[in-house]
C-alpha cells in the first residue's frame, strides 16, 4: 500500500500515513466492475496514532477482485483532535489551555499534557484577580476566597507538584506515567469544575426557578390573551 499524505487528525500536522496490512474492508461491493468502496488502517509517522482512512478499493479491470496496495483514501477518521470540550461558564482561554493539556494526553505528550494542566491552574488563580505571589499561594487564596473546597484545594497542589516535577530537567531520567498524567488531568477537571462550571450550573438553576417563580407571580395578573400580546417587555 502506498504512503498518502495528509493532516493528521490527532497530532493536527502534515504527515505521512503508514498503512497496516491487513484484509481489505468493504463498505459496499458495488457491481463486479466497479471499484469497492471500503476503508484502511494507517499509523501517522509524526505521533504514531492509528487513524481509520475511508476511500476507493480499484479493481484495476479485473473484476471481483480488489488491489489492497493501490486503495485511494478520500476521508480521515478522526478529522480532528478528539480533545475535551468545556462548557461556556469555563473561560475560553482558559478552556483552550486545558483541552490543550487532554490533547497532548490522547498522543501519549505526559509531560506537555502535565505542564498544560499547571498553566491551566495557575490561568485560573489569575482569572479570579489573584495576581500575586507563587502558585501555592494562589492556591490557596482560591480557597481562602471560597472559590474552590478543600478537595479541590488539595487536588490543585497536586497538579502543581507534578507541573513542577515536569519542568525540570531530571523528567529526562524519570518520566511521568501515563497513570500520573491521568490522575492530573482529572485534578486539573476538579478545579475548573470547582472555580467555573458548579457555580454556573447554581446560578442557572437559580435563574430558572426565578424566572419560573416570577413568570407564575405574572400570570396571575395578566390572565388574557390580549393583555400579554400588547404589554411592553
Ligand atoms: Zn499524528
Amino acid at each position: 500500500m502506498n504512503n498518502p499524505q495528509t493532516r493528521c487528525g490527532w497530532c493536527d500536522h502534515a504527515t505521512v500515513m503508514m498503512p497496516i496490512e491487513h484484509e481489505p474492508i468493504i463498505q459496499h461491493e458495488g457491481d463486479p466492475h466497479t471499484d469497492a468502496l471500503g476503508w484502511a488502517v494507517f499509523t501517522c509517522a509524526g505521533c504514531g496514532a492509528a487513524s481509520l482512512a475511508q476511500g476507493i478499493y480499484p479493481k484495476l479491470g479485473r473484476p471481483g477482485k480488489v488491489y489492497t496496495h493501490d486503495f485511494v483514501p478520500t476521508a480521515w477518521y478522526p478529522q480532528s483532535p478528539l480533545v475535551k470540550e468545556y462548557p461556556a461558564s469555563v473561560p475560553a482561554g482558559i478552556a483552550k489551555v486545558a483541552a490543550e493539556a487532554h490533547g497532548s494526553f490522547s498522543v501519549g505528550h505526559h509531560q506537555a499534557a502535565v505542564l498544560m494542566a499547571r498553566t491551566t491552574v495557575e490561568a485560573v488563580a489569575k482569572a479570579k484577580g489573584i495576581l500575586q505571589g507563587s502558585l501555592v499561594a494562589k492556591i490557596d487564596e482560591l480557597y481562602n476566597q471560597h472559590l474552590v473546597y478543600e478537595h479541590v484545594r488539595d487536588a490543585a497542589h497536586e497538579v502543581r507538584f507534578v507541573g513542577n516535577d515536569a519542568a525540570h530537567a531530571d523528567l529526562v531520567d524519570n518520566p511521568i506515567s501515563e497513570e500520573e498524567a491521568t490522575a492530573i488531568l482529572e485534578l486539573m477537571d476538579m478545579v475548573l469544575d470547582g472555580v467555573f462550571i458548579a457555580p454556573a450550573k447554581t446560578a442557572a438553576q437559580r435563574a430558572a426557578r426565578q424566572t419560573k417563580k416570577a413568570a407564575a407571580a405574572t400570570g396571575t395578573t395578566t390572565s388574557t390573551p390580549t393583555a400579554a400580546s400588547t404589554a411592553t417587555p
